[in-house]
């Protein structure tokens, strides 16, 4: 019988609220595959900060390496929050841990269910059919770049003034474009074979040459494939006025951050979308939402984009397709038998069908 160990990171919030519910899906999924999952959890983020005061301890990482897959929920909160950059912050953790699994390709299937199209602020007929995937690089960029914070006593600078000055830089080095290209032009063939391209390169020098890397990748490599270049100021206006044009798009560390959350908001809510990060080593799995605190021990946040980053896993590292395809019907039986989590109800949404954290897992798991 096969056995996978599982690296569990609650995090912080509605963390081990949702991570629970992952788990119990996992182990139904499990019995029914005659195959085991053996977990260990570990601290990252905000409660990380507090037990040792680094928001990603060596040991979490060593718990991660000598795991098959892990799976995260969320971190941080108002306790952490700080602009002293001298102090440890939750999301270091997250940072921290894709780095240092070498995690540069992130996966955020957005997937309309048809049950849940009340639930979007945008018209039926604008939703209807959405089906894309946000290949974001998760490993350069703004993020990982160097910034520091000084203080200009002279006003060194072009326009002569003092006062205080702060620098994030951003930088790309063409073999992380290469590489993303690649994962979303691999997407592509699997699904419709078109790739939109994110940049700004109309501005930017690190945009102009994600875009002469992403051309040529598709032309040598993948010339089956449509590719479409697309600025981000539109894409972002594109997503809600015509989001069906979309099947892969692919996009650097900061963009497609923003516009997964925008992308997210089309299917009604935060909390249906998961999210798969992929390297050459142990990949992670987590939904695209936070930590939610305004809602955090209230047994109400919604566990599918949780439940859904568990289908990831297992349709990515551990090759269970079918058991993945189980949840993710599972998951349609449920909504279309109209059970609604208080985020995704609606008007029409009938009372005694808005359900808590542990009766959504649970009506995953009998549908399964
Ligand atoms: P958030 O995603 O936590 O919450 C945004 C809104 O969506 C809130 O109203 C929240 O209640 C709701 N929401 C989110 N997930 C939900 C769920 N599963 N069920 C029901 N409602 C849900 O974003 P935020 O409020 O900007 O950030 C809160 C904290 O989370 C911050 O500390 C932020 O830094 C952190 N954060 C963490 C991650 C991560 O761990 N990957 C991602 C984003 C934000």
């Amino acid at each position: 019988m096969p056995n996978y160990k599982i690296c569990l990171l609650p995090g912080d919030g509605i963390g081990p609220e949702i991570i629970a519910e992952g788990v119990k899906v996992l182990n139904a999924v499990g019995a029914k595959y005659d195959t085991t999952f053996e977990y260990t959890e570990a601290l990252i983020g905000g409660c990380a900060i507090d037990a040792t005061g680094n928001p990603l301890p060596q040991e979490t990482l060593d718990v991660a390496n000598a795991s098959d897959a892990v799976l995260l929920a969320a971190v941080g909160g108002p306790k952490w929050d700080t602009t002293d950059s001298s102090k440890p912050r939750p999301e270091q953790g997250l940072l921290g841990i894709r780095k240092a699994l070498g995690l540069y390709t992130n996966l955020r299937p957005v997937t309309i269910f048809s049950a849940l199209s009340a639930a979007s602020t945008l018209k039926p007929e604008v939703i209807e059919g959405v089906d894309m995937v946000i290949v974001r690089e998760l490993t350069g960029g703004l993020y990982f770049g160097e910034r520091h914070r000084y203080y200009d006593e002279e006003g060194a600078g072009t326009d002569g003034v003092k006062g205080q000055r702060a620098v994030d830089t951003l930088e790309y080095r063409e073999y992380e474009v290469e590489r993303i290209a690649r994962q979303a032009f691999e997407a592509a063939r699997k699904r419709r074979g078109r790739v939109h391209s994110i940049d700004k390169a109309n501005v930017l020098d690190t945009s102009r040459m994600w875009r002469e890397v992403v051309h040529r990748i598709g032309e040598t490599e993948y010339p089956d494939v449509e590719l479409v270049d697309m600025l981000v100021d539109n894409t972002a206006m594109q997503l809600i006025n015509d989001p069906r044009q979309f099947d892969v798009v692919v996009t650097e560390n900061m963009f497609g951050d923003i516009l997964s959350d925008e992308a997210a908001q089309i299917t009604g809510s935060l909390g249906m979308l998961a999210s798969a990060s992929l390297g050459d080593g142990v990949a992670l799995y987590e939904p695209s939402h936070g930590s939610a605190p305004d809602i955090a021990g209230k047994g109400i946040a919604n566990p599918l984009a949780q439940i859904m980053s568990v289908a990831m896993m297992l349709q990515y590292s551990f090759d269970m397709v079918d058991a993945a395809n189980d949840i993710m019907a599972a998951i349609t039986k449920v909504l279309d038998a109209g059970y609604r989590t208080g985020d995704i109800k609606d008007a029409s949404t009938p009372e005694n069908m808005v359900v808590g954290t542990v009766a959504m897992g649970d009506l995953v798991v009998e549908n399964l």
